[in-house]
């Protein structure tokens, strides 16, 4: 099958498909759309774009698009590789479809990961306050043993006197 015959048709289902699909690449360019060699020229007389296809129909196929089709109404466009057998077109399928799904778990992840990290500073900080409490707590524990051991004493002092007053007592009434 040559690549220029089915171009026009291809070039249809690619930007249909494209509307509602994720069209990014699952891979960083090796080289930025124009940094290619040779250059080809476009219709309208500018270095063309190059870019690669991971559509459903076309994975991993590159193919020259005007750089600047917005802004000039450029409709140039030439496909650059003949296609993939079935077999390659699947596996590039396959490896396109579970790089996007690692990077959605990836994304999930990362947003699991910064609400523990939020969790955790806030547990952090409801420590630091516990800890404050606590160690105002074993300070009036420690006021309230102090006190405890002076009324404790005092008690001891009062009972002994009380036994002084009891022992005069029996003494005058012999
Ligand atoms: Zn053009």
């Amino acid at each position: 099958m040559a690549s220029s015959s089915g171009s026009s048709h291809n070039r249809g289902s690619f930007w249909s498909a494209g509307r509602n699909v994720d069209s990014s690449s699952p891979i960083p360019y090796r080289e930025r759309p124009l940094d290619y060699t040779p250059a080809v020229m476009c219709k309208c007389g500018a270095k063309a774009a190059m870019f690669t296809s991971w559509s459903d129909l076309h994975p991993g196929m590159r193919y020259l698009k005007c750089a600047r089709a917005r802004v000039v109404g450029c409709d140039f466009w030439l496909w650059v590789d003949p296609p993939h057998s079935q077999f390659v077109k699947q596996l590039l399928l396959d490896l396109r479809d579970a790089v996007r799904s690692l990077r959605q778990e990836k994304g999930a992840l990362q947003c699991q990961l910064q609400d523990a990290e939020r969790s955790n500073v806030a547990l952090q900080g409801a420590f630091a306050d516990a800890e404050r409490s606590n160690a105002a707590l074993q300070g009036a524990l420690a006021d309230a043993r102090r006190e405890n051991a002076t009324i404790q004493a005092a008690y001891v002092e009062a009972r002994r006197e009380n036994a002084d007053v009891d022992g005069r007592r029996d003494v005058q009434s012999l």
